[in-house]
């Protein structure tokens, strides 16, 4: 257990690295389609009818690029954080920074109300399970427009997202600053950049408007990567590598979840050249369930020594062959933490994209994975790194020039 002081520092470790999520340009989703490999395409793309995606409105959201760099609270010495969160105690609550879930597809093509009033995420299921900031996924099926989406798709999916944090008071872009007390920070991420293949430049945009992970596959390969369940025949291309060195010279992140072998072997030297943490998102260890979409132990060694995360995915197929528990999950994180290290393991659920495992349903039940982690052994200072301290360490990433993402 962390001595009360230790603790403290550790706080305010915390509010460094929300403050350099803070000073994000704009805010950033994530979404979707963790699990879709295993999955039947969703029903519109499958059909051959247009994804929500392509026919929605592509003229732009009021999701605009922040002011200059350095964040709402550059300059004004102690960090602000965006959320309120405890500081660690015996009883505190832990609160849960959540690398990945597909609520944003729910609602963009599968009906659900932008209030979010069933699924996995409810407002009520974040208040329950200490959700501090969940990272929305945006994501475009490879599908679309006959296997040619465009940014307006992302575009689209981003207004989706806008209509989302309308309907839910409780939701709050993490760059726009502190939120009050009982808020959630929305961060964003996007979910394989087919979208960007004819035009990689437009990638920019999104990321000046705060999205803070790109991931450049998903299900299937793309201009940019093979995919982990697609032919495996390569790695990045030379396109992808262009695109990843892009990514982080503007101090966004490369998410190496649904990446090849290859190419996540591919990305190692240049998240090296650029300082910058790999973040595998929404992945477990290949070596507790056999599953391309899981990390290797020399995956999750490079993770490490990159001083990147990856997160625990609920997604029962991921976790176990047979149907999954939380104590498979837990068993997941321990070998995680024993190859990569107790820094270097994070939350990314997967919800309202995955078939949790049980006991995992939704998010009110972090608690008990919290208990669970507990109960085999770990530390509540170790469980909070794992709940939120690692994310918030990654997401606050600047870059190396320093530019205030
Ligand atoms: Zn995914």
């Amino acid at each position: 257990m962390r001595a009360p002081a230790a603790a403290g520092r550790s706080h305010r470790r915390l509010g460094r690295a929300v403050l350099g999520a803070l000073a994000l340009p704009g805010t950033v989703l994530c979404l979707q389609g963790c699990a879709r490999p295993e999955r039947a395409e969703p029903p519109s793309a499958a059909s051959g009818s247009a994804p929500a995606a392509v026919t929605a409105s592509a003229a732009g959201t009021s999701i605009a690029a922040a002011g200059p760099r350095g964040g709402p609270t550059a300059g004004t010495g102690e960090p602000a954080l965006p959320v309120p969160v405890p500081e660690p105690g015996p009883d505190a609550p832990v609160p849960v920074v959540d690398l990945h879930v597909d609520t944003a597809w729910q609602v963009h093509s599968k009906g659900r109300l932008p209030s979010l009033p069933e699924g996995h995420i409810t407002a009520e299921a974040l208040r329950a399970g200490h959700y501090a900031a969940v990272l929305f996924a945006i994501y475009v099926p490879d599908d679309a427009r006959g296997g040619k989406p465009r940014p307006a798709d992302t575009e689209a999916v981003l207004g989706t997202i806008e209509k989302i944090l309308a309907a839910n008071p409780s939701l709050r872009l993490a760059s726009q600053g502190p939120a009050p007390p009982g808020a959630v920070a929305v961060y964003l991420g996007i979910e394989g950049a087919r979208a960007f293949a004819s035009d990689p430049a437009k990638i920019d945009g999104f990321i000046a408007r705060g999205v803070r992970l790109v991931g450049p596959v998903h299900a299937h390969d793309n201009a940019f990567s093979s995919s982990a369940t697609g032919s495996a025949r390569h790695g990045l291309t030379a396109a992808g590598k262009a695109l990843c060195r892009r990514i982080y010279e503007q101090g966004a992140l490369v998410d190496a979840s649904h990446m090849s072998d290859a190419a996540f072997a591919d990305l190692v030297p240049i998240a090296e050249a650029a300082g910058a943490p790999i973040v595998a998102s929404h992945s477990n260890a290949r070596a507790k369930c056999r599953n391309k979409r899981n990390l290797t132990d020399d995956q999750l060694r490079a993770i490490a020594r990159t001083g990147g995360i990856a997160g625990l995915n609920f997604h029962g197929k991921f976790i176990a062959s047979r149907r999954a528990t939380i104590d498979d999950l837990v068993r997941h994180a321990l070998h995680m933490v024993g190859v990569a290290g107790i820094d270097h393991l994070a939350i990314g659920s997967d919800f309202d994209g995955a078939t949790p495992a049980r006991g995992l349903e939704d998010a009110s039940r972090l608690p008990d994975l919290a208990r669970a982690l507990g109960a085999a052994g770990l530390s509540q200072a170790d469980v909070r790194k794992i709940f939120s301290d690692n994310a918030l360490r990654v997401l606050g990433w600047k870059g190396r020039g320093g530019t205030g993402r």
